[in-house]
């Protein structure tokens, strides 16, 4: 079976893709290793996203089912498993999976997504969601009068600690050398800003607390000496955001023929790679803003994007 469109991955950008390859009736596969979701499938709360139910309490894992449900309605097929290798730069795309499996398509959506990079202290999983989040923009709000950790040194973790500082009552960054790597003029405007600041030379080494965070353990990588922070006892927790960079999920798509930037797919608005038929949705591609809103776009830009290449094909 060769189908119309394979689209490799169900997150929100995999899945928008899914309900418009069947509004565009094309024969289509959707494949995921996991559970449909990615990212946000790890998301305790959601509040960003337009649209959401407030009568009930959305988290990342009830937007993907009603997602998953919808995209069920218009009938893409599914398959669950992990694509090993891709070929791309044929007519005929032909994607293998981990079970032994080929399946070929005529155009891709590659919408497999990234991943942040781990903050690698102990208790890190434990308390992703209770007060480690990875994510300004979907959690700063919880974080109102509270003081907040950014663990990192580049232009995200220094623009993110400044956001940040709009709703939390103190940020403290925490980089593990005594120089940023945030371009110039970013320094600047956070060595300007009075609520943040800064511990050089550190990593954190634990995160520490019953239900939710409220101490972490930092460590001088120079002098190995340990220092304990802990919550104000009024506020009863702490945030540690981590902006440690992002690991696009490219791997697999090295020596393809597919023009890679950083990682990250290259592909512009259109979601148009190099390679004829193939298209990048998502976290996958380069980007400035990845959030759910703008997956799902990608993903219905992919989408329509694909038609019109197979309809000039045809
Ligand atoms: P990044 O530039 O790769 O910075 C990652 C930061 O995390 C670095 O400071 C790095 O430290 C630190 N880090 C990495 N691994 C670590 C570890 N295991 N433990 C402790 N610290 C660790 O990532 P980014 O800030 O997300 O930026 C990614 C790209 O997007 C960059 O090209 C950036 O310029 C771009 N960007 C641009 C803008 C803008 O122009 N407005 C905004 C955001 C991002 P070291 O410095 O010691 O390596």
């Amino acid at each position: 079976m060769i189908y119309d469109l394979i689209i490799a991955g169900a997150g929100p950008a995999g899945l928008s893709a899914g309900i418009y390859a069947g509004r565009y009736m094309l024969k289509t596969l959707i494949i995921e290793k996991a559970q449909d979701g990615g990212q946000i499938s790890q998301t305790a709360e959601i509040e960003n996203y337009p649209g959401l139910r407030t009568d009930m309490e959305e988290s990342g894992l009830t937007l993907t089912e009603r997602m998953t449900e919808q995209v069920k309605r218009f009938g893409a097929e599914r398959a669950l498993d992990e694509i090993v290798s891709y070929e791309l730069d044929g007519d005929i795309k032909r994607l293998t999976g981990l079970s032994g499996k080929v399946y070929e398509a005529r155009a891709v959506i590659l919408a497999m997504g990234a991943h942040y990079r781990s903050i690698g202290c102990k208790n890190e999983d434990r308390f992703r969601g209770m007060g480690i989040s990875f994510c300004a923009t979907c959690d700063a709000n919880f974080f109102r009068g509270l003081e907040v950790y950014v663990v990192g040194g580049g232009d995200s973790a220094l623009e993110e600690a400044m956001y940040l500082t709009k709703f939390a009552r103190k940020v403290t960054v925490i980089h593990r050398r005594d120089e940023l790597r945030a371009a110039r003029s970013i320094q600047e405007k956070a060595f300007a800003n009075d609520k943040l600041h800064f511990i050089w030379d550190s990593v954190v080494d634990e995160a520490c607390g019953e239900d939710v965070l409220n101490a972490i353990v930092i460590k001088n990588v120079k002098t190995g000496e340990l220092t304990r922070l802990e919550a104000d006892k009024a506020d009863g927790m702490m945030g540690l955001f981590g902006f440690l960079g992002m690991i696009p999920n490219t791997e697999k798509l090295e020596g393809t023929g597919l023009e890679l930037e950083n990682g990250y797919i290259k592909a512009d608005e259109s979601t148009r790679t190099n390679l004829g038929g193939v298209f990048a949705a998502g976290d996958i591609r380069t980007k400035e803003l990845r959030q759910v809103v703008t997956a799902c776009a990608d993903g219905a830009v992919a989408a329509f994007q694909a038609e019109r290449y197979l309809a000039d094909k045809a």
